[in-house]
């Protein structure tokens, strides 16, 4: 599925959107402000990668308004690996 143009979780919403060198500036491939209620992703991502660090950002956004941030970035990564799994093995993945 198109990767939305915002995302609820709660009573938030988050906007998406791609961001130009994100890595090199960032050293991120995906980042969630709260704040700002952001979800960027860097621009040059496609295919598996891309789809992992949609989930991997929605992970965070659930952790975040669901479980008190309680996980770790390495729980979130697994987490994130699951979903990707599950959902694509439906048929649901997220591209540009
Ligand atoms: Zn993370």
């Amino acid at each position: 599925m198109k990767i939305p143009e915002s995302i609820p979780c709660a009573s938030h919403v988050y906007t998406t959107r791609f961001v130009k060198n994100l890595i090199r500036d960032v050293g991120n491939r995906g980042q969630i402000t709260w704040h700002t209620q952001l979800i960027e992703f860097e621009d040059t991502l496609e295919g598996s990668i891309l789809n992992v660090s949609v989930w991997h950002e929605i992970t965070h956004q659930i952790d975040r308004h669901y479980n008190n941030d309680s996980l770790d970035e390495d729980t979130v990564n697994r987490m994130a690996e699951g979903f990707a799994q599950v959902f694509g093995d439906m048929g649901i993945t997220f591209e540009r």
